[in-house]
């Protein structure tokens, strides 16, 4: 026979999942009454259980979407929290305990929130209806009670308590109705008192004429009527609290029955039951055409929203995921082939040339005796040494390590490039996971890869033979180096002119070459001081501070910082231009005479260890890691995805949220249009019968 609330309440619930807009509305009932007035006891009277929260101090803090739903030849009872999804609750003190929790989350400063908790409870003892629990009307302000929140629980009732939703204003025999605060909230926004009932409880703790009198109320008339009952159950109850307290109500109401037992008097909890259940399937009745026309509004506009911006394509966060991850591995991919041996081969040659050049700068440019190289004899110890300490310092530099680490981190750099591609940028914590087991391949990597390079160059640590065509290629390549060297030193020397302005510099240069030889007349003064007189009086010594003093406000330190570097500049351009000269002279013809030939000899031996480094590093690090990557990508993130996982992927891209939930909402409203339609044409089919009949 409720059929229609039954369909209804369901389609309310889909629709409450969409979104909590005003257009798509079913009715409910909606339980206001001041605190105390025993509003928690007609609720559990009405369910079977005791379920609500107790106490004094403010339980009700947030609405409570009661949704009951019958449950016919079943044998269990429970509760759910579809906002929780902790599954079915079959122990009513847990659902209590839960309800305790969710309430007491919200802050005392708040002290009630507009967010409703969503309980459904499933049983064959209840009825179908929507039952919405509101935070209890407060008299009093006292100090935990400001007047701010009396207001507050006002505001919250008077925006539940609008059309086309029932309102249950639930009143306590024993006050005064002139002074009850729901009838007064009800009033005001059903001034006819077409969608409310009254519910008077506690009717035992008044005489029985004074109760009949109150729910006859002329006063304040409801179109609904007034409904008494008494809904406390008697002390020491073992078992069913229900029947006991049902029992308890008859028996109360049986007793009284000359008085109570009229035409004109509602009472006893099984009454207001139907009451509510009749009313509220009229409600849904009045309102199945309009939530038809609405629902079919908001569906066109969804259809026609998913038309515009998605042409009808359908996206699945499956799909997305897999789309996903297939970018990723085709990028990878795309790079692998991009990045091999001659790639990794360019960046070590970088590195080790530019090591050589260091070495070269350290122990032969820097050397006051350089200018004397090219005409040193050609068993001079020192250059002798000298040669063998460079390429040492070259081969026992740790190469294995540094040449690993460097592909490692040209590696990193890419890969932290591709993590960072689209559509990875929406999902920080899977870029993490892709970075964390690419690191963790290469370093499981490392110290083979890094031992086996330093193992094969082991030998050029002793002895490096070189071959004609190596030696000509290494002076080529040692021209070339020393070359781009001077470019850069006249880069730097011009750069340094334009930001101190030529004239300033040139100042400041001759004021250093002065002050060095100044210096050099200063350390001969010294000198003579000390060989005079074995220290220099405190008199000489001040006025050559003083001297130095005067000097320095010409030019500030900065100024001069940058004339030192020019000068060091020019001196470098010098020196190399002058290596490059002998680089390229007779001398340098012949590997025989490499130790005047630093520059060549030391890059011939960073080719050979380039050359070793490489083949190795392809071998063990970079062949394996384009295997291994590939394989964990599936094994890390694609098997271990389960579906919640997924969706949130997929929902972590805001784009693809939108469409997601763009669909969703169509999907719902169909499906919400499907059962309507069902439900009008069976309204319409029974009027016809009833009309014929
Ligand atoms: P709420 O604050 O409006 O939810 O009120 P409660 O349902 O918690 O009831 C407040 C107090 O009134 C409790 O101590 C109940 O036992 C008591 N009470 C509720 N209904 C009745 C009733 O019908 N008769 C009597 N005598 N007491 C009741």
């Amino acid at each position: 026979l409720m059929m229609l609330t039954k369909k209804l309440i369901e389609i309310r619930s889909i629709l409450l999942s969409i979104d909590h807009n005003e257009t798509l509305k079913l009715p409910s009932i909606v339980v206001v009454g001041s605190q105390s007035s025993g509003k928690s006891s007609v609720l559990e009277a009405i369910v079977g259980h005791e379920f609500l929260p107790k106490g004094s101090n403010m339980v009700t803090r947030r609405p409570i979407e009661l949704t009951l739903i019958h449950t016919p030849g079943e044998d269990e009872e429970y509760g759910e929290f579809p906002q929780l999804g902790l599954g079915k609750m079959h122990d009513f003190k847990k659902v209590q305990k839960t309800l305790v929790d969710m309430n007491m989350a919200v802050p005392d400063t708040e002290c009630v929130s507009e967010q409703p908790i969503e309980l459904r409870i499933y049983s064959p003892n209840v009825p179908d209806l929507t039952l919405i629990d509101l935070p209890g009307y407060i008299q009093i302000s006292n100090k935990n009670q400001p007047e701010s929140l009396k207001t507050k629980i006002e505001e919250l009732c008077e925006k539940y308590i609008r059309g086309p939703n029932i309102i249950l204003a639930v009143c306590a025999a024993n006050v005064d109705l002139a002074n009850s605060p729901a009838l007064r909230a009800s009033r005001k926004c059903d001034p006819l008192g077409l969608r409310t009932i009254g519910v008077i409880t506690k009717m035992d703790l008044v005489p029985a004429e004074v109760g009949a009198s109150v729910l006859r109320n002329s006063d304040y008339p409801l179109h609904l009527g007034y409904i008494g009952v008494v809904c406390r159950s008697p002390e020491n109850v073992t078992g069913n609290m229900t029947s006991a307290l049902i029992r308890n109500e008859e028996a109360f109401f049986q007793s009284h029955h000359l008085v109570y037992n009229q035409r004109d008097i509602q009472v006893g909890t099984a009454t207001l039951r139907h009451k509510l259940m009749n009313v509220l399937e009229q409600s849904m009745g009045r309102s199945l055409y309009s939530i038809v026309d609405a629902v079919q509004q908001e569906l066109e506009e969804a259809r026609y929203q998913f038309k515009v911006q998605y042409n009808d394509r359908r996206v699945t966060a499956e799909s997305y995921v897999a789309e996903s991850i297939d970018s990723l591995k085709h990028n990878f991919k795309d790079f692998a082939t991009r990045f091999g041996k001659p790639q990794v081969r360019h960046e070590v040659r970088t590195m080790l040339e530019q090591r050589v050049l260091d070495i070269c700068a350290e122990q032969y440019w820097s050397d006051p005796k350089i200018a004397e190289l090219p005409k040193a004899s050609i068993d001079d110890i020192y250059w002798l040494y000298k040669i063998d300490l460079a390429s040492a310092a070259l081969t026992k530099s740790g190469i294995g390590r540094s040449t690993t680490q460097l592909v490692v981190d040209v590696l990193m750099s890419n890969m932290e490039r591709l993590a960072n591609a689209d559509p990875f940028s929406f999902h920080p914590d899977t870029r993490k996971k892709v970075m964390s087991f690419t690191s963790e391949i290469l370093r499981s990597k490392f110290l083979t890869t890094s031992d086996q390079v330093e193992n094969t160059i082991k030998p050029y640590k002793y002895e490096v033979e070189v071959t004609d065509m190596e030696w000509a290629e290494g002076v080529k390549r040692s021209v070339g180096l020393l070359e781009k060297e001077l470019d850069m030193c006249d880069q730097m020397a011009s750069s340094l002119k334009n930001a101190v302005g030529k004239k300033k510099l040139k100042g400041a240069i001759k004021y250093l070459l002065d002050q060095e030889r100044e210096d050099g007349r200063r350390q001969e003064r010294l000198r003579q001081i000390a060989e005079e007189g074995g220290s220099a009086t405190e008199e000489q010594l001040f006025s050559l501070e003083d001297e130095d003093a005067i000097k320095h406000t010409f030019y500030n330190p900065k100024i001069l910082e940058k004339a030192r570097e020019a000068l060091f500049l020019r001196d470098r351009a010098m020196i190399l231009k002058y290596r490059i000269a002998a680089l390229k002279s007779r001398q340098c013809k012949s590997a025989e005479n490499k130790q005047y030939c630093p520059e060549a000899f030391l890059n011939v031996i960073a080719e050979k260890l380039t050359y070793t480094a490489v083949m190795f590093i392809q071998v063990e690090l970079l062949n394996e890691f384009f295997f291994q990557f590939p394989r964990e990508v599936d094994n890390r993130l694609v098997y271990q995805m389960n579906r919640r996982q997924i969706l949130q992927f997929a929902r972590e891209n805001p784009p693809i949220q939108k469409h997601l939930d763009l669909q969703e909402r169509k999907n719902k409203l169909e499906d919400v249009m499907d059962k309507l339609s069902y439900l009008v044409k069976r309204q319409a089919d029974r009027q016809a019968r009833a009309k014929m009949g």
